[in-house]
């Protein structure tokens, strides 16, 4: 008898990951998770419930969740949500249920969120899907030129947002991969990189153990003709 060899089934046949992408504010969280969703659609993007007002040009639902404290606070209490922190004074937080709902269905699902969701992401019971991603500005002047240049924030805001990068930086060293955001399409082409790799680590296919299984019958087969 022989057996006809069965081709992988396509990767989709996986969990997804949590990708954490963090950085000091203007670093270029946002631009780069903008140019990997256009690379590769099926990547979620976790979208954060904040009691920050809208900036400019925000859209509830789209970019935030934008809630008043009393539901955030209801929300954490209900265990709704998967990691949450106060942030130049709002409140900052994942809903869990969308995070569930991409890694269970094979999608990778991106997080913009400050170290302190970072770690608390890292802690939790997804964290061996998660890849964490740490963007450093290639200079301060970079980073503040580049913050005013967004144009959404007035001067004030700006000084605070240079004032906490240092804190932001700080943890650098706890993420799995740093990146330097000098040139942009130079440091997408590493994100992609990293990210065509973590899907392809032993643990994250687990149709090889069936694959494997099928090789070793046919083997048997082979050797018995
Ligand atoms: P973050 O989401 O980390 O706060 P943004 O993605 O909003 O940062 O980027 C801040 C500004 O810097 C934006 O105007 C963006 O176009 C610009 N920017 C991002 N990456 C680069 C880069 N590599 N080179 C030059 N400008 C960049
Ligand atoms: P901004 O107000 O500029 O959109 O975001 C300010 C900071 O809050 C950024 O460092 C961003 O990464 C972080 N942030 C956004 N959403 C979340 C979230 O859901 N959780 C946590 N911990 N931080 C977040």
């Amino acid at each position: 008898m022989s057996v006809t060899p069965t081709a992988p089934p396509p990767p989709a046949d996986r969990r997804g990951l949590l990708i954490i992408l963090s950085s000091p504010s203007g670093a270029g969280k946002s631009t780069l998770s903008r140019r990997l969703r256009a690379w590769d659609d099926s990547i979620r993007f976790s979208i954060s419930a904040t009691t920050r007002p809208p900036r400019p040009g925000e859209a509830d639902g789209v970019d935030y969740h934008f809630v008043t404290r009393a539901a955030f606070e209801g929300q954490v209490a209900m265990g709704d949500m998967l990691e949450h922190a106060e942030v130049f004074g709002n409140l900052y937080g994942s809903p869990r249920a969308p995070v569930e709902t991409a890694i269970d269905s094979g999608c990778d699902i991106l997080f913009d969120v400050d170290w302190q969701g970072g770690q608390q992401i890292k802690e939790s019971p997804l964290s061996a899907q998660v890849v964490s991603i740490f963007l450093l500005p290639p200079s301060m002047a970079e980073l503040e030129a580049r913050l005013r240049a967004r144009g959404q924030d007035s001067d004030a805001v700006i000084r605070d947002r240079m004032r906490k990068s240092r804190d932001e930086i700080s943890h650098w060293a706890e993420y799995d991969y740093v990146l330097v955001n000098d040139d942009l399409e130079a440091c997408e082409a590493r994100l992609r990189s990293i990210l065509s790799a973590e899907r392809l680590r032993r643990l994250r296919q687990p149709y090889l153990a069936g694959h494997v299984q099928r090789l070793n019958v046919e083997f048997e087969d082979r050797a018995l003709t």
